[in-house]
Parts: C-alpha cells; sequence; structure tokens
C-alpha cells in the first residue's frame, strides 16, 4: 500500500488530521516514511546541508564545542551528543577536529539520536573505530555533562498550524477532496501554546511544534544539573509567523501534499518556542549562520585549505565557502542558537 492511500483510508474512517500528524506520519512512518526508508541527503538525493556542502563547517563547530567544553573545566565523562546526525558527516568533522584537544576525545562518550535505520548506518560507517550508542529520542541520553549539536534536526520535527479567527484559532488540517489529499480549516480553539500571540491578525497563520518543549526539557535538565550546551542551528526565525510547510523532492520545492512519503517535509524553526523551553538555561543571541562562521576564523580556514587545491577542486571550495556564509545563500536564512549553564562563559562566535 502506498502512504497517500492509508492516509486517505485513515481520513475516511477518523476525518482530517492535523498538519503534524501529517508530517508525522510522511517523516517517520515505520514501513512508508520519507526518513524511515531511504538516505535523502547528496547531489542524488532531495537536499544537502551545510556539513556536506563543506568540511569547514563540522570543523568550526567541533572547536567550538571544545571550547566550551573548556571553559566549563573540562568535565569527564561527558556525552558528545547529536540529534539527527544524517550521514554523520558533522560529527567525523567535530571529532577529527578536536583530535588535538587534550582529554577531550578519551573522555567524551558519543551518544546519536536517530529515527531512521538506513542513516544510523551511514553514521556507524562515517564513525568507524568510535563507540557510538543509538537512541530513538533525546529523552534516554545519560545523566552527565551534555554537549549537544543539532544541525537541521528541529525542521524535521511536526508542526500544527493555526489561523486566527476571531478572538480565537482554526486549525489547518489535512483532509480528502476527490479522492486526493487537501487542506482545510477545523471549527474553532483556543490552543495554550498562543496564548501569548494576541498580535496575529485575522486571517494570519502560526505554526506551533508540539514535540519540541518536551525535547528541550530533556536537553535543559541535563545541562542544568550536570553542565554542557546545546548548539542548534536551523532555518527559521525567533518568532514563528506564516505557512513554512515546506516539500523538497530532488532540490525542487512541490506542493507538500503531492507525494507523502516521498518528499522531504520541513517548516521552519521557532526559537523562541527552544528558548522558552530551557528557562534554566541562558541562550544565546539568535546569530544569523554566516557570522558565527566568520567569527570562528572560516575565511582563514578556506584560505589554508586553498592552498593545497587547483582547479574544479579550488572552484567547488570557493563556492562552498560562499553558500555557507553569503546572505543570499545559507548566511542568513540559517540561525544559530546556543544554550549555556546560566553563568557559563557563551560558546566562541556568539555572544550572551
Ligand atoms: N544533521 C544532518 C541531517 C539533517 S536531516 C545534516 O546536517 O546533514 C534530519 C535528520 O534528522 C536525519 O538524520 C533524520 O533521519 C533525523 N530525524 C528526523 N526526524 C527525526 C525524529 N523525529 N527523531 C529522530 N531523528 C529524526
Amino acid at each position: 500500500m502506498s502512504l497517500r492511500a492509508a492516509l486517505l483510508a485513515r481520513i475516511g474512517e477518523t476525518g482530517p488530521m492535523s498538519v503534524a500528524d501529517y508530517m508525522a506520519e510522511c517523516l517517520t512512518h515505520p514501513t512508508l516514511g520519507y526518513y524511515t526508508t531511504r538516505d535523502p541527503l547528496g547531489v542524488a538525493g532531495d537536499f544537502t546541508t551545510a556539513p556536506e556542502i563543506s568540511q569547514m563547517f563540522g570543523e568550526l563547530v567541533g572547536l567550538a564545542l571544545a571550547q566550551c567544553w573548556l571553559d566549563q573545566g573540562a568535565p569527564v565523562p561527558f556525552t558528545l551528543a547529536e540529534l539527527g546526525p544524517g550521514r554523520g558527516t558533522l560529527m567525523a568533522d567535530i571529532l577529527r577536529a578536536t583530535k588535538g584537544v587534550p582529554g577531550f576525545h578519551a573522555g567524551l562518550r558519543l551518544h546519536l539520536v536517530e529515527a531512521s535505520e538506513p542513516l544510523r548506518a551511514k553514521q556507524r560507517a562515517a564513525l568507524a573505530g568510535h563507540d557510538i550508542t543509538h537512541h530513538a529520542g533525546a529523552d534516554t541520553l545519560p545523566d552527565a555533562p551534555l554537549f549537544l549539536v543539532a544541525n537541521e534536526f528541529f525542521d524535521a520535527l511536526p508542526v500544527r498550524q493555526f489561523v486566527r479567527a476571531g478572538s480565537g484559532w482554526r486549525e489547518r488540517l489535512v483532509g480528502a477532496e476527490g479522492g486526493a489529499l487537501a487542506f482545510g480549516l477545523g471549527g474553532p480553539v483556543a490552543p495554550p501554546a498562543l496564548a501569548e500571540r494576541d498580535e496575529v491578525a485575522e486571517g494570519k497563520l502560526v505554526e506551533t511544534c508540539p514535540v519540541c518543549p518536551a525535547i528541550m526539557a530533556g536537553i535543559e535538565a541535563r545541562i542544568a544539573t550536570h553542565g554542557g550546551a546545546a548548539l542548534i542551528v536551523d532555518y527559521g526565525d525567533w518568532r514563528s509567523l506564516g505557512d513554512t510547510l515546506q516539500a523538497l523532492r530532488a532540490h525542487a520545492a512541490e506542493d507538500p501534499l503531492a507525494n507523502p512519503g516521498e518528499a522531504d517535509l520541513t517548516a521552519h524553526v521557532d526559537f523562541a518556542a527552544l528558548v522558552r523551553a530551557a528557562p534554566r538555561l541562558a541562550p544565546s543571541r539568535l546569530t544569523p549562520q554566516g557570522v558565527f562562521l566568520e567569527r570562528l576564523g572560516i575565511t582563514q580556514r578556506a584560505q589554508t585549505l586553498a592552498t593545497r587545491l587547483s582547479g574544479d577542486a579550488l572552484e567547488a571550495h570557493i563556492a562552498a565557502h560562499r553558500r555557507l556564509t553569503h546572505e543570499r545563500e545559507m548566511g542568513t536564512l540559517f540561525k544559530v542558537l546556543a544554550l549555556v549553564p546560566e553563568g557559563a562563559p557563551m560558546l566562541p562566535g556568539l555572544e550572551p
């Protein structure tokens, strides 16, 4: 059975579903989900990400995390964790770049949160020689100092969508129309998560991520108790406004209802909601990726790497540097947020 047929059957039985339920089914359905059945990354896949574009991204992120670990007194043992590690490229670059940091490798315990079996296999291969513990969710990470990175993870988590209607809201739902999936609106509701969004005008749409607060709370508990830091990189902004549900297939945007389970579905990350869910931690300013990487010295690193390159490889390297940092590429759309214990020094490249 196709996922479309399964979804239409479910809607026939129980009525329209939330956008969050639709996203969850499309991305992580046990046998027909997008992530459960494939590796979607790379040129032959549907999208690419900063660590896949250049090793410089992971190297700089790794050094920033290691500096933060040193600033907190180099606690050992500690958890080095990643949420949604994709092909394992970011973690491999982090580990290579931090080899020379005394005590870091000896003290770290590697924990990866990954829903996809095909991607778990790729991560084991990319990180061969390291002991890895895989988790289905962040709630089972060890009770220990936690240094955590998440690149393009939160955008894959399901969002609900609500449209302002009078003093309340109506939820955008996925239903069926003439045998096809179609958007519609549910009856009046008053979700507590939107209690403070009085400013949203009639007819405007906002998104909430129901699972984000629980994930952040588990991370916060470990960092507040044992020390550590969370470094989150994703597209989005301080506050959600507007419909950002997007489907990507073969590097092109398409209708999110067109090919359930066959396209990547994402929504912009509401960073304010992540900060709200971690009240005992001190957040950095939300910083554009390009600014963060420039402050960490990406241009110097790019120049060093360039001395070993020529021809097409050099062209590709220059293009990758631009793609990560330029304001018209990923430099401004992607944002960086770090969370550290109250009173701890902020990560390099970010301001408290
Ligand atoms: N961080 C990687 C991959 C980003 S793609 C990179 O930057 O290249 C999103 C990743 O999150 C994939 O590894 C996907 O399998 C994982 N993922 C998506 N939804 C998840 C969920 N609900 N729980 C755990 N992992 C999930």
